[in-house]
């Protein structure tokens, strides 16, 4: 648990990856270098998909679906579905349409919150603004990656002397208020005229989602580099995961599929989260492009499976009673299986032995998860799409610390372990 290969390759797909657009490109690119071919969602066949072929979509610009297709796949004795999900997107602040009115000699521009994130850990940070835009009136699939960090913005924390209750009280910050960075003075140039040199257009002409990230890179931490300490990492690091997993897994008995989701953090419901119809889609015009007749198609269903990858929670040396005693992960100990008997997670105990057993096989060791029974469950994507699918799913992820602040940490060592146990589910079995 110290410095290794899958732990430097997070690090520079994080870097990478400012916001969820950025993944779904940062993947692309991995996904076109590893011999996969980019297909259109809206060309009427995907004809070139063949056994042995690899390929993948983008769908909303931040989400994204890999397949490949076995060499021996035939439409006589079909394979299933092996597929591991994750989430592109994470809780940040975005920036509004339009730039705060200048007041007290400062300029400021307002920001919205996206999902539920720690507002104080965005405060005092020097951050940098990542997204895509579009012009005015132009066509689908034009719009434009853009990353503008050398001009950091800030929300400064007040002093203490003007906030004297503050370490025994606490901090109450209201997000329309006390959120809203300082983009520079009125003197200087405006952050429109920044966004026009970077977007290549004038301000009036641009539509975009913005969002706001902290420019420290990740790195690794602790005195034996045995963490990772970045913002994203719920929850890229399971992005790359499900990533290096489906570019390295040798093929197998299964359709191996991949798909990295936009919008988890703020319930999915969108045309490209996860209660879209993307995966299903998906799926069905791999198993039409097969040749497999749509009863084939749902015979395929039951016989698959999901893994859903996202982060868990690591127990606090500092609130060691917020978790339940016995199911308590740790930093550098294994991969984690969740599980709660309400379903906010999809592990259930069939979903579970097939998934220690894929563990097993890679010689990957595992945790449980299970919240404590007097505190609400968190959830992911794998409850709605096991429903909508009828997939038999499991949750499972890496442990971390410091979920949803602008800067988290996990351990080094579990990473390569996620990635071990989506390689032994993509072989099948
Ligand atoms: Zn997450």
């Amino acid at each position: 648990m110290t410095r290794n290969t899958s732990g430097d390759n997070l690090i520079s797909f994080l870097n990478r990856s400012p916001s969820p657009y950025h993944a779904a490109e940062t993947a692309s690119y991995h996904l076109l270098e590893g011999g996969a071919q980019q297909l259109d969602e809206s060309s009427p066949a995907w004809s070139s998909l063949k056994p042995g072929g690899s390929a993948f979509i983008v769908r909303g610009g931040g989400s994204i679906a890999a397949v490949r297709i076995p060499t021996g796949f035939s439409a006589e004795r079909p394979l299933p579905f092996h597929i591991a999900v994750a989430h592109t997107d994470s809780p940040c602040l975005r920036l509004k349409a339009r730039p705060a009115e200048s007041t007290h000699g400062y300029r400021q521009w307002g920001v919205e919150v996206y999902g539920g994130a720690l507002f104080n850990s965005w405060l005092d940070r020097d951050l940098g603004i990542a997204g895509r835009v579009h012009r005015v009136g132009s066509s689908p699939g034009t719009a434009k990656l853009i990353r503008m960090e050398d001009h950091p913005i800030r929300i400064p924390q007040l002093a203490i002397h003007l906030e004297r209750t503050v370490n025994e009280q606490g901090l109450i910050l209201n997000p329309q208020k006390h959120l809203v960075p300082i983009t520079g003075q009125s003197s200087g140039p405006s952050l429109e005229s920044l966004l026009e040199n970077a977007a290549g257009a004038p301000f009036t002409e641009l539509a975009f989602d913005l969002c706001l990230y902290d420019r420290t890179p990740a790195c690794y931490g602790g005195t034996c580099d045995e963490f990772i300490y970045s913002g994203r990492l719920d929850n890229q690091a399971m992005c790359h995961a499900a990533l290096a997993a489906f570019v390295d897994a040798p093929a197998g008995d299964a359709i191996q599929v991949m798909v990295l989701f936009d919008h988890e953090e703020i319930g999915s419901v969108s045309a490209q989260g996860a209660e879209s119809n993307l995966l299903v889609t998906f799926l069905e015009r791999i198993a039409l492009s097969l040749g497999l007749t749509r009863e084939a198609w749902l015979s395929l269903l039951p016989r698959s499976f999901i893994v859903s990858a996202d982060m868990a929670h690591g127990i606090h040396p500092n609130y060691p009673d917020r978790h339940e005693p016995d199911h308590f992960p740790q930093l550098n100990k294994g991969v984690v299986l969740k599980s709660n008997a309400g379903l906010r997670y999809a592990s259930d105990g069939f979903s579970s032995a097939r998934f220690l057993g894929w563990a097993r096989r890679a010689g990957v060791e595992t945790q449980r998860f299970i919240n404590r029974t007097d505190l609400g469950c968190g959830t992911t994507v794998g409850p709605g799409l096991s429903a909508q699918l009828g997939i038999p799913t499991v949750d499972a992820g890496t442990p971390m610390l410091s979920m949803h602040s602008a800067r988290e940490m996990c351990g080094a060592g579990d990473h390569g372990q996620m990635i071990s146990v989506l390689k032994a589910f993509y072989l099948g079995g």
